[in-house]
């Protein structure tokens, strides 16, 4: 994967070919929707799609446990987040709070998908066909996951795929929304028109983060350096350590799209999306796999919430969130007997100071704030390894019961 970008990089042939159309091209053929364009990030894509179907000052309804800069997203459009609160099963939006929300007031209601399981979509879609409201779905987790057949991303009016460095199709940056609305299409061309496109040194940016990023995550760097400076970070609070590992760490209000989220895809990284289209099924069998040991493994246990069987294609486990109340003792006692778990990092945005305006009354987004941990479910990760992270949580509960 490097090789070729940085070669590219170096050759000056970083936008040459025509990667990027057939990338495009072979995504309507694979979803069935009339359009997908590439866009420069996944949450530029929700803003052009909110811009172009709301009215300024109009509701987005919207889940408040998601990265902080989907709700700026809306804020940015013009439009006016309305928190709905969660399933705590699901993690995902619920459907009797879109439906309680609703109103005439509403421009759009802006979906996610998360953890790569699939929302309530239908019913939804059936309240926003009701009402006449525009339905966006942030698939930025989903690439690959399906309900009754249908990729998810092709039920609303714009659906949205993020190609960013810790997707499950990745190209450093970028994304895509796809629509069956020609006029909006048009419009988004014509938008995207006047973006200037992501220079070498952006890209190269990029890349070497993501090499960084890459070397440190590899498992035996992992093992012998990173996690322990997690662990640090996590198990004393280290403040430096933890700015650099979670997401989202110190919030920012946004009102305008920053420039510099603006910048055009390029072809190289239509390449590298072109090389891993064949892929991703095959991954997501040994994501799949992987959650199989989880499932079968913690069933049972009483302390811990886990994220729904789904066989059908409709959960494709692009992350494992368990839900527990005693998530820090937990997560204390695996870290300090080797595991690499990582707790969820998503806040109830409800709750954030930044957007105190918007406040809206979420317990179930609350709840699971503070309580999921993610198991690694990496296409490399080894099966083994899944087995020990099972035992080591069912040795954890066992000590901790006959405690209580
Ligand atoms: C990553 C992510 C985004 C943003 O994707 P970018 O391509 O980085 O803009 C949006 N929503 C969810 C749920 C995500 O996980």
């Amino acid at each position: 994967m490097y090789q070729q970008v940085i070669w590219d990089l170096v050759s000056g042939s970083f936008d040459s070919g025509d990667a990027l159309e057939k990338f495009r091209e072979q995504i309507e053929e694979m979803t069935g929707v009339k359009h997908a364009v590439c866009v420069p990030m996944a949450r530029v894509g929700i803003y052009l799609a909110l811009k172009y179907y709301i009215k300024p000052g109009q509701r987005v309804i919207l889940s408040p446990y998601t990265i902080v800069d989907v709700i700026n997203m809306v804020i940015c459009a013009g439009g006016r987040p309305v928190f709905a609160d969660v399933d705590k099963e699901t993690c995902n939006i619920s459907v009797g709070e879109v439906a309680r929300l609703l109103s005439d007031e509403c421009g759009a209601v802006l979906v996610t998908h998360l953890h790569g399981l699939a929302c309530d979509i239908t019913a939804i879609r059936e309240l926003c066909h009701r009402r006449g409201v525009a339905l966006i779905e942030d698939a930025a987790q989903s690439f690959g996951t399906k309900v009754d057949g249908t990729f998810v991303g092709a039920f609303g009016n714009a659906g949205i795929y993020s190609f960013g460095a810790y997707k499950n199709m990745n190209s450093f940056v970028g994304g895509m929304v796809l629509t069956p609305d020609t006029q909006f299409f048009e419009w988004l061309r014509e938008t995207l028109s006047q973006y200037p496109k992501l220079s070498r040194m952006e890209m190269l940016k990029r890349v070497l983060n993501g090499a960084v990023m890459d070397v440190v995550t590899w498992r035996p760097a992992f093992c012998m350096f990173t996690f322990w400076l997690f662990r640090a970070g996590f198990l004393h609070g280290i403040d430096f350590i933890n700015k650099l590992t979670v997401v989202d760490y110190k919030p920012v209000l946004r009102k305008t799209l920053p420039d510099h989220y603006r910048r055009l895809m390029i072809q190289t990284q239509g390449r590298l999306l072109m090389q891993q289209l064949p892929n991703y099924q095959k991954d997501a069998e040994k994501r799949f796999a992987l959650a199989r040991v989880y499932l079968e493994g913690l069933s049972g246990l009483k302390e811990v919430t886990l994220p729904p069987v789904r066989l059908d294609g409709s959960h494709s486990y692009t992350y494992f969130p368990i839900q527990t109340r005693n998530r820090l003792q937990l997560m204390r006692y695996c870290l300090a007997n080797g595991a690499d778990f990582v707790y969820g990092h998503y806040r109830n945005s409800a709750e954030l100071a930044i957007f105190s305006e918007f406040q809206g009354d979420c317990p179930n987004a609350s709840d699971v704030s503070q309580s999921v941990i993610f198991l690694p479910v990496y296409p490399t990760y080894p099966l083994q390894q899944a087995e020990r992270n099972v035992a080591l949580i069912r040795e954890f509960f066992e000590v901790h019961s006959e405690n209580n």
